[in-house]
């Protein structure tokens, strides 16, 4: 079955600029902002401005252009969060959630971003 986008879902209104959003960075292919309910000092989503609905659907069918503008963009927000690794940060996780079992709620493709405290082990036992 091909992977399918609902345009109405929230992050294509923050990209159609119809509901705002607290931007963290702004690239020709990807958006940033901070998520409106953190769940860490440092919480970010980073998207694709193409309707992607999930990491491996982004993974398939973006272009490399997009690709590259997203892991490059994702790097970006780390140093400016002062979390990279690279400038002497603390470090991060980052999680993309994928349908029910993923437990995802919007279903345009996002990367979370957390850092700015130790965040325990990756997820709950059992
Ligand atoms: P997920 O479960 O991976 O789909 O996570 C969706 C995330 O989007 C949650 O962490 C929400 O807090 C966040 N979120 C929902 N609406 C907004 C919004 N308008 N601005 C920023 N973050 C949002």
């Amino acid at each position: 079955m091909p992977y399918s986008y609902d345009d109405q879902n929230i992050f294509a209104k923050i990209l159609r600029g119809e509901i705002p959003n607290d931007t963290v960075l702004e690239t020709d292919h990807s958006l940033a902002f901070n998520d409106i309910q953190p769940q860490a000092p440092v919480h970010v989503l980073v998207i694709p401005k193409g309707p992607y609905v999930s990491h491996d659907h982004f993974a398939v069918e973006a272009s490399e252009a997009e690709i590259a503008d997203f892991m490059r963009a994702t790097a970006e927000v780390c140093r400016l969060k002062g979390v990279s690794l690279g400038d002497g940060g603390s470090g991060f996780r980052t999680i993309s959630n994928a349908g029910s079992h993923g437990v995802q709620e919007v279903p345009h493709y996002h990367l979370h971003i957390l850092g700015g405290r130790p965040l325990g082990r990756m997820i709950e036992q059992g």
